[in-house]
């Protein structure tokens, strides 16, 4: 039986198998938060995903042959603009931004990184690439910006498999006049008077966001890594910016060799955005939902497709997760079988492998004891049922508690149905009920609920 693992690269656009360049040392990057603002469901999706691929490639390799890097961004244009709007200083909103995002990975249970290097720890390193950049002629100075000059990288748009002319009509790139050309992208700019800024030989100044991710997967994983990953909106311009920087600044032609983007969510099919005020944050769901849950509902849909969050989506996994958190006690096993790893290996198809799963725990609930053990060692490998049951349950309770009000009101609509003779909708009610694990019963002409 192979274990070969097959991904899709968004660089060849093919499913490829991948062969690390040292299988003794593994690396993957992964463009981590700007900690501006608390994270939500779309941010989510990528810790998850990644955190999936980090877990198998543990199981492949091994872990002490398995470098993860994850930065945190905490100097950007966008931090400054939240740090003065809320009126408070950038080291306390980046800390506390910071604080809380750890909390997020850790509600859905995201395995740490082996490093998370943050971006103001390596201004030295980034003035230095900029500095190599300059000397050899891929950027220039102009008014104390540093640009990097796009025309001078041959293979500028091929993981957006673009030419120039198609990324300037189909994308907001920064119009100024100090620019050669409008996809020249700044390493260095001069910072305002209140604004951070680090000494440079340009002046007083920061840095660019793309340079940062290049300097610090460089740091930690040298010129020529395996596997790069993100979101599918950072193909471009982030991650186009990132292989130009990186290879003339180490003069290679290869900077990752495969790259991996997780697909859009959105949000009962609309798309997430402040002006629809329809994003929720990752903080405001761990007083509602378990993070089990939410992790499995990242997990139903392939990474690359995108992903429709709703309340049927959180439900479903709820009821997937109650069935499978109470049928069994808890083993720690390490086998698992090859076939049930079968889907991960093709391109991380988790809905195939949860869908073995479902039919794992049919078998082990006949009594199947081969099936039990596979089920459990199955479900943590994606970072399942790793929770206490007590935790698990103590969590529903709440849950319901929360949803009072809830129950109430559709006891009382399904009352109004009935009136009016539509039992369908009366029943469709009770069935809805159920599945949220509220059992109804008539007494006289009075309803009343139970949990189940
Ligand atoms: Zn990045």
């Amino acid at each position: 039986m192979n274990k070969q693992l097959n991904i899709f690269n968004t660089l060849s656009r093919k499913k490829e198998k991948f062969i690390p360049n040292n299988k003794e040392k593994v690396g993957m990057y992964v463009c981590g938060p700007t900690v501006y603002d608390f994270p939500h469901i779309g941010n989510a999706r990528p810790l998850v995903v990644f955190d999936v691929i980090y877990r198998l490639l543990l199981k492949l390799y091994g872990k002490e042959k398995i470098t993860y890097v994850r930065n945190i961004t905490d100097i950007d244009d966008k931090i400054i603009e939240s740090s003065k709007k809320n009126n408070i200083s950038i080291d306390e909103l980046t800390n506390k931004i910071t604080k809380n995002f750890q909390q997020d990975c850790h509600y859905l249970n995201c395995l740490k990184p082996n490093f998370e290097p943050k971006a103001t720890e390596h201004i030295n390193e980034m003035i230095e690439m900029t500095q190599n950049l300059l000397k050899n002629n891929f950027a220039y100075e102009n008014n104390k910006h540093v640009y990097f000059s796009v025309q001078k990288f041959k293979n500028y748009g091929k993981l957006s498999n673009k030419v120039p002319e198609e990324l300037i009509a189909g994308t907001r790139v920064e119009i100024s006049k100090l620019k050669k050309n409008p996809l020249d992208f700044i390493l260095w700019k001069p910072s305002k008077p209140e604004e951070p800024s680090w000494d440079s030989p340009w002046g007083k100044g920061r840095p660019g966001w793309h340079l940062e991710c290049s300097v610090m997967s460089g740091k930690f994983l040298g010129k020529n890594f395996d596997i790069h990953g993100g979101g599918l909106d950072l193909v471009f311009p982030h991650h186009e910016n990132e292989i130009a920087q990186s290879c003339c600044a180490n003069n290679t032609d290869k900077f990752a060799n495969y790259w991996m983007h997780n697909g859009f969510v959105t949000f009962n099919k609309d798309k997430m955005s402040k002006s629809l005020g329809n994003i929720v944050s990752i903080k405001e769901m761990r007083n509602k939902i378990n993070g089990q849950v939410v992790r499995l509902s990242l997990l139903k849909t392939h990474y690359k497709q995108p992903l429709d969050w709703n309340e049927n989506l959180i439900r479903e996994s709820q009821n997937t997760l109650n069935k499978w958190y109470t049928q069994f006690e808890k083993i720690k096993i390490n086998d698992i079988e090859d076939d049930l790893l079968q889907p991960l290996l093709e391109d991380i198809n988790t809905p195939a492998y949860i869908s073995k799963l479902h039919s794992l725990y049919n078998n082990a609930s006949k009594g199947d004891k081969a099936s039990k053990k596979l089920f459990l060692t199955g479900c943590n490998l994606i970072g399942l049922l790793e929770e206490d049951l007590d935790k698990w349950q103590g969590f529903k309770k709440t849950k319901l508690k929360i949803d009072e009000k809830s129950v109430k009101s559709k006891i009382l609509d399904r009352e109004n149905a009935r009136k009016k003779g539509d039992y369908k909708l009366a029943d469709k009610i009770r069935k809805d009920l159920e599945s949220l694990g509220v059992v109804i019963e008539d007494k006289g002409d009075k309803t009343v609920w139970k949990l189940k």
